[in-house]
């Protein structure tokens, strides 16, 4: 059954994005827009994407519905508070994670969504660790660390 409230959120939250899996199985549909979108450099985001940096967009617990099989794994990031990876026990791609220092929020890989014309980042933390070639455009905040 869905609740009038859930209803009511939809309407009011509009556009509607999914973050898929390398196979499908797991999928995470984003009502209305992100609340936040940065680029991260930590070693961290570094060692879990393969890339030099993470480039993420965080939602609101109650604009996402996750279906399909998952794990999750709990690690504790370089500013000491855990963040929790939630991946596809078949293919093993990420899909979303949640993080003690975001409570009531959920975060996205961009790269999971498919979409080039997703909002640009805000923020790059841990600019600190960031690969000497890489130039992100002038108005994106540097931050240092978190
Ligand atoms: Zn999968
Ligand atoms: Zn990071």
């Amino acid at each position: 059954m869905v609740a009038d409230r859930d209803i009511a959120l939809n309407l009011r939250a509009g556009k509607e994005r999914i973050a898929s899996c390398g196979c499908g199985g797991l999928k995470v549909t984003l009502r209305g827009e992100p609340a936040d979108v940065y680029v991260c450099s930590c070693q961290d985001c570094q060692r879990r994407s393969g890339g030099a940096f993470t480039y993420a967009a965080i939602f609101p617990e109650p604009n996402v519905t996750v279906t399909g099989e998952y794990r999750s794994w709990r690690r504790n990031g370089e500013a000491g508070r855990w963040i929790e990876n939630s991946f596809c026990p078949d293919c093993g791609v990420a899909v979303f994670f949640h993080s003690e220092a975001m409570p009531g929020l959920i975060g996205i890989p961009v790269g999971c969504l498919s979409e080039s014309e997703f909002p640009r980042p805000a923020r790059h933390y841990w600019s600190s660790r960031k690969h000497h070639w890489l130039e992100l455009p002038a108005d994106i905040l540097l931050i240092d660390t978190q």
